[in-house]
């Protein structure tokens, strides 16, 4: 029997969206090779358990004071050693800041190959195959492995969290694990000012590019943002003129986002602009140049100045709100 191991992340002493999201589908594959899905916490978090109703049996809860703040080194050791009790062959993590930095380093303890980044899983002759994009998204790949431990991360919001088993509880194994001699500690964590998610885990981005030609302006795409409670982005050309910080940028030397809806306001649709967000699942351009080239790559566009049309998209989406 082959199981499967989710490096599970949590928020506000949550679990978060993308676990779940990542645990289903896990459940999926599992269900293709007779496995068992098991998660893994670094602390505990409130109504772990629940995560049976995505499929999961077993969620490990490993808690050690000195991991009470992320730290990759002592993850990377109670990690590798959960694996060699438990003998995962495959082991899946989110390409979040936390994944980015955490799964390549697993990888290489447990000399494991790892497909990062990917975009869809699958099980072909009981093996994992995984879909990445490369080349900053103009092609698509499968990735087989040839190792014993197959490892991928996956963008959040790929999946859909599937109840499989509504009310099932997974069972919760408490395990207390040294991190050893840490090298590098986190002193402090300086949260960002919006209460909003962020743009990696979004699942609605309104994004704002040069053309809203000052940083007041994104006023009224924040006020869009808070009725459809999305999360604003911006491209380089908005961030290098000052209209909004770095954090915000989406693109090939900003954020990679991969949200279900993606609102571009004047942004042209450069090719490192795209590589930050061509995954979207559903892309609107507004643009007043019908030759943007974002249109290419818009499954809806609105030609015409967005200072006119956000507002009203803004007073639309209000009403059916209510409704
Ligand atoms: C190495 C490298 C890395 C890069 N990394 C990134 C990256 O990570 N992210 C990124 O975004 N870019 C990146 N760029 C920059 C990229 O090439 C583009 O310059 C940038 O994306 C352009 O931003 P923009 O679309 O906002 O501006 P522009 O290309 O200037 O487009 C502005 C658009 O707004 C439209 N417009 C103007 N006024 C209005 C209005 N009132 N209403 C509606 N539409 C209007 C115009 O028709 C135009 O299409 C990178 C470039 C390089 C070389």
């Amino acid at each position: 029997m082959s199981n499967i191991l989710v490096i599970g992340e949590l928020g506000g002493g949550k679990v978060k969206k993308v676990t779940q999201e990542l645990a289903s589908k896990a459940a999926e594959l599992a269900g293709k090779i007779g496995g068992e899905v098991q998660v893994a916490l670094i602390g505990n978090a409130q109504g772990a358990e629940e995560l049976g109703s995505f499929g999961v049996k077993k969620v490990f809860q490993i808690t050690s004071q000195k991991l009470e703040q992320y730290n990759t080194e002592g993850t990377v050791k109670v990690l590798a050693e959960l694996v060699a009790e438990q003998k995962p062959s495959i082991i899946l993590g989110t390409a979040s800041p936390m994944g980015r930095d955490l799964l390549p380093r697993l990888a290489t303890r447990l000399e494991a190959g790892l497909a990062s980044d990917c975009t869809n899983l699958d099980i072909v002759d009981g093996k994992l195959v995984a879909t990445r994009p490369i080349y900053s998204g103009k092609a698509i790949v499968d990735v087989k492995f040839e190792t014993a431990i197959q490892m991928a991360s996956t963008r959040p919001n790929s999946f859909v969290p599937q109840v499989v088993a509504a009310g099932a509880k997974a069972e919760l194994v408490a395990l207390a694990k040294d991190p050893g001699e840490l090298r590098a500690l986190i002193k402090e964590v300086l949260k960002g000012k919006s209460d909003k998610p962020d743009l990696t885990e979004a699942s609605i981005i309104v994004s704002g590019g040069r053309a809203m030609k000052a940083a007041e302006n994104f006023k009224i795409l924040l006020e869009l943002a808070d009725v459809i409670g999305a999360t604003v982005g911006a491209s380089r050309a908005a961030v290098d003129s000052g209209y909004a910080p770095h954090d915000m940028q989406v693109g090939q030397t900003g954020k990679v986002v991969n949200p279900n809806l993606y609102i571009a306001c004047g942004i042209s649709g450069a090719i490192q602009h795209l590589a930050g967000m061509r995954t979207s699942k559903v892309i609107v351009a507004i643009n007043k140049d019908p030759e943007a080239p974002l249109f290419t790559k818009a499954d809806y566009g609105i030609v015409g100045d967005l200072f006119q049309i956000v507002p009203l998209l803004t007073q639309e989406f209000k009403k059916v709100m209510a409704e």
